[in-house]
């Protein structure tokens, strides 16, 4: 009989959390640290929701991940009993000569992909929410709609935890490192204890954790604003989230409750984050000014006043491609960082992948554009 693998998650978080579900899932001994609790919103996680959509806006290769980690949400859906994801479909819209409209429409048509194409004047009459300009597309996503990012952390963890994993809370590793002769050591305030693998996750916190690196991963700070309609919606009414490109590349998602809508901007937006402990949380009156101008401008049953801002942050790598696969001085050590905010919609198959890699050393998965190995260049 095989012997029970041992094996370290660092960072119970969005990909952490899934991670630890899957290892216990398929038996292995799970020891998962976090230097908060799971659920906390003081990372890459929080804000209550996050956009999932099969649709990519940047790069076809994603897409057979999303089908994984698409039946992975399912699963854990019916495990748990949890509404984690509500699909109300994704609506991206755009000029219809923007380069990320063009990459849509050849996505959806190479991977064949269930779609809708919506001329501008059709938009205005369905969802009369968007303000659109002419010559505007849009296409509709209808396997799309939120994610509950907090209360899928929660669940993903609890799972876990049932299935044998333990959490340490509140529990800081310092070091992660190999052993002689094979295996991992981590060491935390605590003690150190001895894993057979170890799959990092720590999000925001991987240059403070892994400072030698040979890829670099910068960390931003990103705003979410929450802003209410100036009139009740009909009980009931679904409304989609959105993507918009041309000139601001925003998006929006209607809260959960239909309350109201939040917005958030694009990478080019965020500010650098010298030390992911020292995150500002505080967001300036200015910082709201583009929010603003596209609510205005494109949103026209918004109040442009937001009820609610919070800061987050979030690990970019230079080409915006994840860094999932072992370290280059140990197989043993598996790292998945700089989601470069794509990684929520992803995380439960992120976490599938990384059970792979630590139990057997490989997956089936098709990670080639993303994989560590061979990597020069982040
Ligand atoms: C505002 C915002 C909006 C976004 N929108 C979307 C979206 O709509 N769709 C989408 O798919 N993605 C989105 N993303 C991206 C997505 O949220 C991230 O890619 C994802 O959450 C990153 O997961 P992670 O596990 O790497 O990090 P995290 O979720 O931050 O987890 C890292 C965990 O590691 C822990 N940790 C760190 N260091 C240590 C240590 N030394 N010891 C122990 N624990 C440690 C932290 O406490 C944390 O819990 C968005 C990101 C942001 C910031």
């Amino acid at each position: 009989m095989a012997t029970r693998k041992r094996v370290a998650v660092v960072g119970t978080g969005t990909v952490g959390s899934q991670a630890a579900w899957r290892l216990a899932a398929r038996g292995a001994e799970v020891v998962a640290y976090d230097r908060f609790a799971p659920g906390h919103d003081r990372s890459a996680a929080g804000g209550e929701t996050r956009v999932f959509r099969s649709v990519q806006t940047d790069d076809g290769r994603y897409v057979p991940l999303v089908r994984h980690a698409d039946a992975l949400w399912e699963q854990l859906q019916t495990e748990t009993g949890r509404e984690l994801r509500r699909l109300t479909g994704c609506l991206f819209m755009g000029p219809a000569d923007d380069p990320e409209m063009r990459t849509v429409l050849d996505v959806v048509s190479e991977h064949g992909l269930d779609h809708e194409v919506i001329d501008a004047e059709a938009v205005a009459k369905r969802f009369p929410q968007f303000r659109v300009d002419d010559g505007d597309l849009a296409v509709l996503d209808p396997r799309a709609g939120f994610i509950r990012p907090e209360l899928t952390v929660q669940t993903a963890a609890r799972r876990a935890e049932e299935l044998g994993a333990r959490i340490r809370r509140y529990n800081p590793v310092r070091e992660v490192g190999p052993v002689a002769g094979g295996g991992v050591e981590i060491r935390t305030d605590t003690g150190t204890e001895r894993f057979d693998a170890a799959v990092v996750t720590p999000g925001p916190w991987v240059g403070d954790l892994l400072p030698d690196l040979p890829w670099r991963v910068d960390v931003h700070r990103a705003i979410s604003a929450w802003f209410l309609p100036t009139e009740d919606h009909q009980a009931g009414e679904q409304r989609p989230a959105f993507i918009r490109t041309g000139g601001t590349h925003f998006y929006g998602i209607p809260s959960p409750d239909g309350l109201s809508v939040k917005l958030g901007l694009s990478q080019a937006h965020h500010k650098p984050v010298d030390d992911p402990n020292r995150l500002d949380r505080t967001v300036a009156p200015e910082e709201l000014e583009t929010f603003t101008a596209m609510v205005r401008r494109h949103l026209p049953g918004l109040n442009p006043d937001p009820v609610r801002v919070s800061a987050y942050m979030e690990g970019y790598t230079g080409s915006t491609r994840p860094l999932v696969g072992p370290l280059p001085d140990c197989d043993d050590v598996i790292l998945l960082a700089g989601f470069s905010g794509q990684g929520f919609k992803l995380s439960p198959a992120l976490g599938d992948i990384a059970a792979d890699l630590a139990l057997e050393g490989r997956t089936s998965q098709p990670i080639d554009f993303i994989t560590t190995l061979d990597r020069t260049t982040a």
